[in-house]
């Protein structure tokens, strides 16, 4: 991997700079984190000046290289993050194109890049959380619809989404792993229930969302029927492989803050502290090192990337977990603030090693599919 820079990726990263230094000024004051329709009007408003500017597709069409310029650059100027974008943008527009149809494609893609769409995602139920393959949620076939029943949990950004990437059975006679199907759910059609749950820091990141015969047309389904599996190991190498990378630009630029800060308030005296914020910044160097591998591995195969992405999944969200224990302690009696925000993100960071997967199915799969151990029961 050649991790110098051309002359043409100079020049992105210069004009990317100048953009983020006229633009961020101008935007607005970002919403209460409570207020959902107020992230979403924000988080689609920015997508929609990336959109204009010609940086909404960065994250499909560009190389690696000027992908992680444009993370660094972004996040080195405080602009915002992906926020409700996050399913559209980082797994499901990376799916519709990988698996869908020309005309699957044109519809669902420019609206993600515009900011005018929403998606979330629905492939977690009640008892299909690690063990997605005994999800319940049956789609019947009737004419050119399915009607679909059953529910779904941990649905985050339902409240204000648009579309849900939705999982569903469509064979409930067929072995587990197979009479699945990928279908993209309209979320304002009739008989959906979006019941929001609240967290411990909390916002109402996620929601219940409850499916009584609702109808979703045949066309919505991406690739074949009872092939959903498949493309949901797609789905997936996207959420855990490459979702995450602009996070961890963000972990690094917190590490310079707590450091300022101890200095600031005099804990940087204590050689355990400051040991173990060391520790952690050569962590998060090697996971960005691995974050410029994986890209650059899945841009030469094709664009999806492969079961790396758990080897990264699984030491990021410890890391962030121990990147905000870190900042409890830098902020000594201030760390019991839930208003501080390295305080709700420390809250928040409870729930990496579970979202996406968990930490004990990540193993799993290194174990399983890198190392090649054998199963286990
Ligand atoms: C912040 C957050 C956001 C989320 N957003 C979404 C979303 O938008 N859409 C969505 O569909 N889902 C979402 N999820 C759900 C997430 O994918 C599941 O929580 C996760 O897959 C775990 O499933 P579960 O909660 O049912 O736990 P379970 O699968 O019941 O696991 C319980 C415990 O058993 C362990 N375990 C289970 N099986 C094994 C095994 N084979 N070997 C070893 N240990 C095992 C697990 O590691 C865990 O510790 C989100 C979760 C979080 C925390």
């Amino acid at each position: 991997m050649d991790l110098s820079y051309t002359e043409e990726e100079e020049d992105f990263r210069a004009r990317l700079r100048d953009w983020l230094a006229e633009v961020l000024p101008k935007l607005p004051e970002p919403p209460d984190p409570l207020d959902w329709p107020g992230r979403r009007a924000y988080d689609t408003g920015w997508q929609r000046a990336l959109y204009d500017a010609g940086y909404a597709g960065v994250h499909w069409e560009a190389s690696p290289t000027l992908r992680m310029i444009f993370l660094e650059e972004s996040e080195r100027a405080g602009a915002p993050y992906v926020g409700a974008n996050f399913v559209g943008l980082l797994h499901a527009g990376p799916t519709i194109t990988a698996e869908g149809t020309a005309e699957q494609r044109a519809r669902w893609l420019e609206p993600i890049l515009r900011g005018d769409e929403i998606w979330c995602q629905g492939f977690s139920e009640p008892d299909a959380g690690s063990d997605l393959a005994s999800l319940r949620t049956r789609a019947r076939r009737d004419g050119d619809h399915y009607v679909v029943t059953g529910s779904k949990v941990w649905t985050s950004h339902a409240e204000v989404a648009d579309w849900c990437e939705l999982l569903v059975r469509t064979d409930p006679e067929a072995p587990r792993h197979r009479g699945i199907s990928w279908l993209a759910l309209p979320m304002d059609a009739p008989g959906i229930t979006v019941r929001p749950l609240r967290t411990l820091a909390g916002s109402t990141e996620f929601a219940e969302v409850f499916l009584d015969e609702v109808p979703v047309p045949v066309a919505n389904r991406l690739g074949a029927e009872d092939d959903g599996w498949r493309v949901t190991m797609v789905t997936l190498s996207f959420e855990r492989g490459t979702a995450f990378v602009g996070e961890v630009v963000a972990c690094r630029r917190v590490l310079g803050e707590l450091a300022r800060e101890a200095r600031a308030n005099g804990r940087w005296d204590d050689p355990a502290l400051r040991r173990r914020l060391g520790r952690l910044s050569a962590e998060f160097q090697a996971l960005w090192r691995l974050t410029q591998a994986n890209v650059s591995r899945a841009q030469r195969t094709g664009g999806v990337p492969g079961v790396g992405g758990s080897v990264f999944k699984l030491r990021y969200s410890h890391a962030r977990q121990e990147l905000y224990d870190a900042a409890a302690d830098v902020l000594g009696d201030g760390g019991l603030d839930l208003d501080h925000p390295w305080t709700r993100e420390r809250l928040s960071s409870l729930s990496y090693t579970i979202a996406a997967g968990t930490s004990q199915i990540q193993r799993n799969i290194v174990a399983e599919r890198i190392l090649g151990l054998p199963k286990g029961r």
